[in-house]
Formats: C-alpha cells, sequence, structure tokens
C-alpha cells in the first residue's frame, strides 16, 4: 500500500535499531492481537531476551498491557504460573470494519489488541443502491462508535469489504461484482468523503481469507487459500502470509473458472463458470426446477444436513466441481490450508468430503498431499472481521499511548 512508502518520511535520521525493534513488536502485535512473549519473538525473528526488554518498557509507558487472551481459554498445562498474555492498550487506537452484502451490512469496532468492542448488522433489500448502501453504514458507523465509547480520533483506520473485484487504491468497484448498481463506484472515496477517515477496500473473499488468516482456522498459515461459496464464489489467496491481489486487482476469481466451455452462459459472460454450477444461485435455480418450489441456499443446506436426498446430491456435486478448480488451484499455488466459508460452506463435510476427493483426483500427487481442506470457523462475521484486520494489518500508523501523548 502507498502509506507504507510514507512511513518515516518525517524522520530525517535513520531510525536505530531498537526503535526498528520496537516498531517490528508493534506490527507483531496488530497482526497477533493477543500473544504470549514467545509469540512474538517467534514472529518477529527477535531473541526473547530483546523481547522481554522491550516489553516491559512499552508496558512502562502504557502501550503495552496485560491481555486474558479471549480466543484462547483453554487452561495452562501442567501448574507452572502461565505467562501472561500482551496486547497493545485499548487506548492506542481502534479500527473500524465495514462488510457490504448481496442483502446486508456489518460494521464491527475493535481495539488494536483485537477486542470486539461493539459491532451491529442490518438486512437490506436485494439490489439496494448504493448511495443508500454507504449512508446507512455512515450512521451505523456512528452508532457502534456510540455504543464502544470510542472517539472518532481514535480510529487508525476503516476496512471495507465488497462482493467483487476492486480495482486500484480508489476501490473502483470492477465488472463482475455482485452489486450491479455499484459497478465503477470509487468506494474508498466516497467512504473516506462520508467518515472523514482512510479507508481501505478489498472483496470479501479477500477479508474472508484475511479474518480466517487473523482469528480463525487458518490462524499462522503461510500459503493459504480461502474460498468463499455464496451467493457467487470467490478466493482469497495468501502467498507469504500476505494477501496476492495480482497486477490489477483480480487475482482469486476463482468463481469464473471454466469447467465446461458448452456449459450454461455465466453473469461474467463466458459459459460454464465454475459459479454456474456450484454457487448458491445456481443451486438455488437447479432445485426450483426439479422440487418445483424454491429455497434459498441457506434452506438447501439445512435441509442437506437434515438428510434430504436432493439437497444433499446438490451439495455434493457441488462440493466435486469446487474440488475441481481447487485442485487447479492446488496445482498452481501449492497452499498448506484451503479454508472453505460462504452460506454453502456451513455445509460442511458434506460439502467438503466430496471437495477433498475431487481435489486428490485433480491435482498432482505432491500438491495434493500437503493441501487440507477444513472448514472456515468465523461463519458469516468472516468478512467485516477481515475489513477490521486489513487496517490492523497494512495501515502504517504507529499507535500513539495516551501515555506519552501531550
Ligand atoms: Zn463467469
Amino acid at each position: 500500500m502507498d502509506t507504507r512508502a510514507a512511513v518515516g518520511r518525517g524522520n530525517e535520521s535513520p531510525p536505530s535499531v531498537r526503535e526498528l525493534n520496537r516498531s517490528r513488536v508493534i506490527e507483531a502485535l496488530r497482526q497477533l492481537g493477543v500473544a504470549s512473549r514467545a509469540d512474538v519473538a517467534r514472529h518477529t525473528g527477535l531473541s526473547r531476551t530483546t523481547i522481554s526488554g522491550l516489553v516491559a518498557e512499552m508496558r512502562d509507558e502504557g502501550l503495552v498491557v496485560d491481555r486474558p487472551d479471549p480466543a484462547n481459554g483453554s487452561p495452562a498445562s501442567g501448574a507452572g504460573r502461565p505467562p501472561t498474555p500482551i496486547g497493545l492498550s485499548p487506548q492506542a487506537g481502534a479500527a473500524l470494519g465495514i462488510d457490504f452484502g448481496k442483502r446486508h451490512l456489518a460494521v464491527v469496532v475493535a481495539d488494536l489488541s483485537h477486542t470486539l468492542l461493539a459491532e451491529d448488522r442490518r438486512e437490506m433489500e436485494e439490489g439496494y443502491d448504493s448511495a443508500l448502501g454507504m449512508d446507512t453504514a455512515a450512521e451505523l458507523v456512528e452508532e457502534v462508535l456510540g455504543r464502544a465509547d470510542v472517539p472518532p480520533a481514535q480510529l487508525l483506520g476503516v476496512g471495507l469489504g465488497l462482493p467483487g473485484p476492486i480495482h486500484g487504491p480508489s476501490g473502483q468497484v470492477g465488472s463482475s461484482a455482485i452489486l450491479p448498481g455499484w459497478v465503477g463506484l470509487h468506494v474508498a472515496r466516497e467512504m473516506e468523503d462520508r467518515l472523514d477517515l482512510p479507508v481501505h477496500v478489498d472483496n470479501d473473499a479477500n477479508l474472508g481469507a484475511l479474518a480466517e488468516l487473523f482469528w480463525g482456522a487458518g490462524r499462522g498459515a503461510s500459503e493459504l487459500v480461502y474460498l468463499k461459496v455464496a451467493t457467487g464464489i470467490g478466493a482469497g489467496l495468501v502467498v507469504r502470509g500476505r494477501l496476492f491481489h495480482g497486477a490489477g486487482g483480480t487475482a482469486g476469481e476463482i468463481g469464473h473458472l471454466t469447467i465446461d466451455e458448452h456449459g450454461p452462459l455465466c453473469r461474467c459472460g463466458n459459459r460454464g463458470c465454475l459459479e454456474t454450477f456450484a454457487a448458491g444461485d445456481a443451486l438455488v435455480e437447479l432445485l426450483r426446477s426439479s422440487l418445483g418450489h424454491e429455497l434459498t441456499a441457506e434452506e438447501i443446506v439445512e435441509q442437506a444436513i437434515e438428510g434430504d436426498v436432493a439437497c444433499r446430491r446438490a451439495i455434493a456435486d457441488a462440493g466435486r466441481h469446487l474440488g475441481h478448480a481447487v485442485g487447479a488451484v492446488c496445482n498452481l499455488l501449492n497452499p498448506s490450508l484451503v479454508v472453505v466459508g460462504g452460506s454453502i460452506g456451513q455445509a460442511g463435510d458434506l460439502l467438503l468430503g466430496e471437495m477433498r476427493e475431487a481435489v486428490r483426483r485433480r491435482a498432482v500427487l505432491s500438491a495434493a498431499q500437503d493441501v487440507e481442506i477444513v472448514a472456515g470457523v468465523l461463519g458469516e462475521r468472516a468478512e467485516v472481521l477481515g475489513a477490521v484486520a486489513l487496517v490492523l494489518g497494512d495501515a502504517e500508523v504507529t499507535p500513539v499511548p495516551e501515555a506519552v501523548s501531550t
């Protein structure tokens, strides 16, 4: 991101090793949230002794505080006193996440130790107008900040997710978006005008990848593919621990991989894309013609889990098609982990079992052996949490502790 280049531009003299190490500890804590000193040492590559010294100094300043780990409630093994996890002080800043979906809008605010302070979600009418969506988001932001008692000055930035390809830093929405009325909009700029805060935009699958990497099933993974299977199908690609966007932001459009070139016409203009076989809308359409009445994608998943044979078959076939596409991705990227989220992803092993089988058949042996295919653990909140992670992980703003500011 271009904010990265600006960091340190104000400093005429080069930063000392100690200052650089401090920045690395801060960056590690922003990514890890609550962590042990050993985790911070591993993440930064610095020695335990260096970490202990820096953490002691930063605790004295009030920048780092002791935190119980909300994500890891497991008691420490053995009788010894567990090391106290640490995190950045809540006063050091907060991040906002906004997620625009096809029929919903979600907003969360979290502090730098990754503690969620408040969240809200609103159902929207399908095809809602972009101005209405952004105005409503701005209202929700105000409510959520009020509830969390976070003054806007404490916010480091806003992460924003949209179901479609995003081009460039202005967040211009690309053409195969699920929100057709939003195509061509510079969403980051529009929201910056409304919120008066820096806004970073990415597509929903990328944000799901980031959230599962920060908080979910992908913690600590270096090569990860997050597959969002919902109304549409998208993938977030993580390479060397970072999101991979490609040249213009279109990387990960796995939903438009060709499964059958003579297949049904897709919304992207091609034929037989993965989406036309395995996305929520395709399953709804498939079962409407065979059952004679319409089920939502969520109902199809529920009924499949309850044992309905038609719904089970539809989910299994979707899993097989997804596996073919994922097998190709395994050959290209050799990920260690594929995390499956989205409403259809909720079908769990009914979907994943077929996927694993198809990947085994499609991918080269070594790539298939290296990959584990698991369900996402963050459910419908993955994207909005990923929007927060976008700010925590990428925005280069050094937090200023209350105790030090004058
Ligand atoms: Zn397509």
